[in-house]
C-alpha cells in the first residue's frame, strides 16, 4: 500500500475538517433559505432516464466537496415542505429541534442493537420511550417499547405479539395450519394488510369492520364480525385500532373495542386477542391531555375547546391498549425515522427473544439492555431517540400543545369556511384533528343534501358517479389553475374512508400539519374554490 496516498483519504475523509465540514454545511443551510422564497412544490422536474444511464462514479479520490456537488442538484430538487402553502397531507417540515438532535445522532452514528455499540443511545432511547409511553398510557407498571423504520414496522410488531398471543412458539414452528385472522376499521392504513400479508397470515384474513359517519369502527359490527370469525374456527391474532386515520381522521373508541374483544374471545373459550392501536398519526393529541379547559391559558376560541375535551376523553381510552404505534415523523415534526411501538407491559415482548445461541456475534448480550436479542431489525438507527427527546425538550410540553391545538383551530376555521357555501360539503365536520376532506360541486348543487341522500341510501348510482366526477374534475381544475407563489396544494383522496352502502366516498383532503399555514392560506383557498366556476 502507498501509505502516503492512502494518508491523505485518511486525512480526507476519516478526519473531522471542521472549517470545510461547517463551510458545506453553510451552503446546503443556503440553498434551503431560497427554497423559503419559491412556494409550494414543482422545484425541478426529475430526470430517472439519465439517473438509470448514467450511473457512473468517480474514479480518483476527491474530497469533501465531491460529495457535496455529488447529491447537491437532488438537494436542491427536493422540497423540504417547508412553505405554509403545503396542505396535502401529514407530511411537513421537520422541526430544527429535531435537526439538532438528528444532526447529533449523525456524527456519532450509533446502532441502537446492542448497549455496546450504543452506550448511551440506547439510554436516551429508554428516555425517550418511557416519556411518550407516559404520553399515551399515563401511569402503567412496565412501559416499554423500540424505535422501528416507521408506522408500518410499529404495526407489524403489533401484529406479531398478537400471533404469539394466540399461538405461541409461533416464532419457531410456524404458523402450520392454523387459521388465524386480524381485524381493522375500513378506515384504517393498508400498513396492516402489508403486515397481515408479511407475516404469513395473509392479506386475505386480514377483516374490516365498517366505520360509522365519524370515520370510527362500528362497535356493534366488529362484534358480530368476531363471532363469526370464533364461529368458523378461526384464531383472531389481534385487532387494530386506528386513533387518527389518515385521511379523515377518524378515532376508534380503544375502551369500547377492549370490553368488546375481551368478552367475545371469552365467550368462545379463546385467548384476548392483542389489541393494538395504530396511533401513528393521532398520538400527538395526547399532549393536550392535561390541558386546563377552564383556565384556557392559550385562548382557545369556543369551538376549539369541546375538540380539546373530546380529545381527552378518546385518549383515556388509550390505557386499554396492548401496544400503541407513534409516528414522531408524522405529528411530533421529527426526522425520518422516527416511529415507535410502544407496549404497555414490558413482558409481553418476551415471546420476541431470541436465544443466545441465535445471536453468535453478540456474545455478551442480554435482553435486558441489549434490543437486539428481540428487534426485528439487527442494526438499528437512533435518529428516532435523538429526534424525540430534542424535539419535547425543546418545543417543551406547553410548546408542543400550542402546536396541537393550533392545527385543531385551523382545521375548525376551513370547515367552518368551508360549511358557507352550498356547493361544498365537509365530510367529516365532527372529526378531532388536523384533517378536512371536503367536496366542492359545482355551483347552484346543494352539496349537503346530495351527501345527505347518499347517507340514506336514496342516490341512484348514476348520478353519485356524476357528483363524484364533477367533484373530482374541479380538483384537477384548481390544479392546473392555481398559482404555486400563493395557492396552498391540496391533495384528492379516492377513499376517506367512511363507505355508507359499500360506497367508497372521494373527497378533496386539506391537512393542517404546517405550523406556519395561517388565515391567509385559508382565504386564498376559499377564493379560488369560489373562482373555479
Ligand atoms: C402513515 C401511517 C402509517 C404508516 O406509517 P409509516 O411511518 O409511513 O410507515 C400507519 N398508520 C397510519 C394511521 C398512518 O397515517
Amino acid at each position: 500500500m502507498n501509505k502516503q496516498r492512502l494518508s491523505e483519504l485518511i486525512q480526507t475523509f476519516f478526519t473531522c475538517d471542521r472549517e470545510q465540514v461547517s463551510a458545506i454545511f453553510d451552503e446546503l443551510l443556503t440553498a434551503v433559505e431560497m427554497e423559503e422564497h419559491r412556494g409550494a412544490g414543482g422545484l425541478m422536474s426529475r430526470n430517472y432516464e439519465t439517473a438509470q444511464a448514467n450511473p457512473e462514479i468517480h474514479t480518483l479520490p476527491g474530497n469533501l466537496k465531491d460529495a457535496r456537488d455529488a447529491i447537491f442538484p437532488y438537494f436542491w430538487g427536493t422540497d423540504g415542505w417547508s412553505s405554509k402553502l403545503h396542505l396535502e397531507n401529514v407530511k411537513g417540515p421537520a422541526n430544527y429541534a429535531s435537526l439538532v438532535g438528528a444532526l447529533a445522532c449523525l456524527l456519532k452514528n450509533p446502532n441502537l442493537c446492542t448497549d455496546t455499540y450504543s452506550q448511551r443511545s440506547n439510554e436516551l432511547e429508554v428516555k425517550s420511550m418511557t416519556a411518550l409511553a407516559n404520553l399515551v398510557f399515563y401511569n402503567t407498571d412496565s412501559p416499554w417499547g423500540l424505535f422501528t423504520m416507521g408506522g408500518t414496522v410499529s404495526n407489524l410488531y403489533g401484529g406479531k405479539l398478537g400471533i404469539e398471543r394466540v399461538m405461541p412458539g409461533a416464532m419457531h414452528h410456524g404458523l402450520q395450519d392454523a387459521r388465524l385472522s386480524g381485524v381493522v376499521s375500513q378506515a384504517a392504513h393498508y400498513s396492516n394488510a402489508t403486515l397481515a400479508g408479511w407475516l404469513g397470515m395473509g392479506t386475505d384474513h386480514l377483516h374490516t369492520v365498517p366505520t360509522d359517519a365519524n370515520l370510527a369502527m362500528r362497535l356493534d359490527l366488529l362484534e358480530r364480525k368476531l363471532d363469526e370469525l370464533y364461529a368458523e374456527g378461526r384464531r383472531v391474532a389481534f385487532v387494530i385500532a386506528t386513533f387518527g386515520t389518515t385521511d379523515a381522521f377518524g378515532v376508534d373508541d380503544v375502551a369500547g373495542i377492549r370490553a368488546i374483544v375481551d368478552a367475545v374471545s371469552a365467550r368462545h373459550g379463546q385467548p384476548a386477542p392483542q389489541l393494538h392501536v395504530d396511533a401513528a398519526v393521532g398520538w400527538f393529541y395526547t399532549v393536550l391531555n392535561e390541558y386546563d379547559l377552564d383556565a384556557n391559558p392559550f385562548d382557545l376560541n369556543e369551538q376549539t375547546l369541546p375538540l380539546v375535551y373530546a380529545i381527552q376523553q378518546h385518549s383515556k381510552g388509550l390505557r386499554h391498549a396492548d401496544s400503541v404505534t407513534i409516528d414522531f415523523h408524522k405529528l411530533g415534526w421529527g426526522h425520518y425515522p422516527a416511529s415507535a411501538f410502544v407496549v404497555n407491559r414490558r413482558d409481553d415482548l418476551k415471546c420476541l427473544i431470541r436465544e443466545k445461541r441465535d445471536v453468535p456475534y453478540f456474545s455478551e448480550a442480554d435482553a435486558r439492555r441489549d434490543p437486539a436479542m428481540y428487534t426485528l431489525e439487527c442494526s438499528r438507527a437512533a435518529i428516532g431517540p435523538y429526534s424525540v427527546m430534542a424535539t419535547l425538550n425543546g418545543l417543551g410540553l406547553i410548546g408542543c400543545q400550542m402546536l396541537a391545538a393550533n392545527s385543531l383551530e385551523m382545521a375548525l376555521k376551513f370547515k367552518a369556511r368551508l360549511a358557507a357555501l352550498d356547493y361544498c360539503r365537509v365530510l367529516n365536520p365532527d372529526t378531532i384533528g388536523p384533517s378536512v376532506v371536503f367536496w366542492v360541486l359545482p355551483k347552484g348543487r346543494d352539496a349537503g343534501q346530495v351527501y345527505d341522500q347518499l347517507v340514506a341510501g336514496e342516490l341512484p348510482a348514476e348520478k353519485r358517479e356524476r357528483y363524484f366526477d364533477e367533484t373530482h374534475r374541479l380538483f384537477d381544475k384548481r390544479c392546473q389553475t392555481l398559482d404555486p407563489a400563493v395557492d396552498a396544494r391540496l391533495s384528492f383522496t379516492r377513499s376517506i374512508g367512511y363507505c355508507p352502502h359499500g360506497v367508497a366516498i372521494p373527497a378533496w383532503k386539506a391537512v393542517f400539519f404546517n405550523p406556519r399555514t395561517d388565515d391567509e392560506v385559508i382565504d386564498r383557498v376559499i377564493e379560488s374554490i369560489e373562482n373555479l366556476m
